[in-house]
């Protein structure tokens, strides 16, 4: 790791954000001779922003020895990523994370969970162009993010909590997708709205931004996930080889069961009983629907009433990046079948929206 600091570090009263760099576009450079994006010395991002310097904050930023494409990313990263954090929690009043966009969703919904009692703004941003590039997105999304990272209210941080911030718009973390390859607008939270948007004016939207309890609660951070999880998408055809195969991987712990609109899945006596001995061999299996809007219902068509009967967990309207993250963190807490229901069902971060009302 290396610490770099920016000129208007002299300045004292003004916010301290640290921005940690773990890789992404947003710190390639071109290759002229290969034409492929490499990355580089983080320390020239900030020469090649020297609008940074005229931030109202002290800026210091961190950077991973070897940065990395975030296809890399995994769970050992996310570790390093939130030590960096629970390291300099006190010394900073906000974090921006810079990462690759390709797995951002992932990432930041992690460490949305793997961060208990957050009080202070942790930002993800990276851009789809690099930094030298003259159309660059990466510019106005990092000087968002850093604004972001300092703005306070009557003193106290205005976001509280892990947030994304891409193209003028700042959402949940936890509640987005990527859902463009070469759009600027890469990313959508499609079940719950952003959290500020950014124009003329930099707009916050208080009434849906994550208010902390007033009894401060000291910083929990959680490093262990279990990863022997996986996703299954059903599909036109599925053939029960296929879902047995899955379910009989070695260890399998838990399964994001990506379904059909309102949750719903084959009702066949095969592929119902397949999921029925993976539950009772006490695999968590999680209804997350394949529609990018909208919630899981289970019951609500005879083609989900099987599954909610033999112990399939709804996951509501939960991204599936959401759902495995929080599938990863709530495998390590040892729960019962029930508790694990439980705490899987409800809103932790706020990655899930509460109707109860509409239960079948
Ligand atoms: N492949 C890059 C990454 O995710 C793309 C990006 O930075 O947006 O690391």
């Amino acid at each position: 790791m290396c610490f770099l600091e920016c000129k208007n570090d002299k300045m004292t009263n003004k916010p301290s954000i640290l921005l940690i760099y773990t890789g992404g576009t947003i710190g390639m450079i071109k290759d002229y001779k290969t034409k492929a994006l490499k990355t580089f010395d983080f320390s020239q991002i900030v020469d090649k922003i020297p609008e940074l310097q005229q931030l109202n904050c002290k800026i210091k930023s961190i950077s991973f020895e070897e940065p990395i494409d975030s296809s890399n990313m995994n769970t050992k990263y996310y570790v390093d990523i939130v030590e960096i954090i629970e390291e300099n929690y006190q010394k900073f009043d906000g974090f921006v994370v810079l990462t690759g966009s390709d797995s951002m969703s992932f990432a930041s919904s992690a460490i949305s969970f793997m961060l208990e009692n957050l009080q202070k703004p942790v930002i993800f941003t990276g851009s789809q162009l690099p930094i030298g590039d003259l159309r660059t997105d990466a510019k106005e999304n990092l000087i968002t993010a850093i604004e972001i990272a300092s703005a306070t209210k009557n003193g106290a941080p205005i976001i509280n909590e892990v947030c994304l911030y891409f193209e003028y718009k700042l959402y949940r973390a936890n509640r987005t997708t990527k859902i463009s390859a070469e759009q600027f607008e890469a990313f959508a939270s499609m079940n719950f709205p952003p959290l500020a948007e950014s124009g003329v004016h930099l707009k916050f939207h208080e009434h849906l931004i994550h208010q902390p309890k007033k009894t401060a609660n000291t910083l929990i951070v959680r490093k262990k996930l279990v990863d022997d999880v996986v996703f299954l998408k059903i599909f036109p055809g599925i053939s029960d080889i296929v879902v047995k195969s899955i379910l009989n991987i070695p260890n399998l712990k838990g399964v994001i069961l990506e379904t059909y609109g309102a949750g719903n899945a084959p009702n066949s006596e095969n592929f119902i009983q397949l999921l029925k001995n993976a539950i009772n061999k006490g695999i968590k299996i999680i209804n997350v629907t394949q529609c990018e809007s909208g919630r899981v219902l289970m019951g609500h068509y005879d083609t989900s009433l099987l599954l909610k009967k033999i112990g399939v967990i709804d996951g509501k309207d939960i991204t599936s990046e959401s759902a495995v993250a929080k599938l990863m963190y709530l495998l390590n807490e040892n729960l019962s079948t029930e508790d694990f229901k439980c705490f899987f069902e409800k809103s932790l971060r706020g990655e899930i929206t509460d109707i109860s009302f509409l239960k079948v």
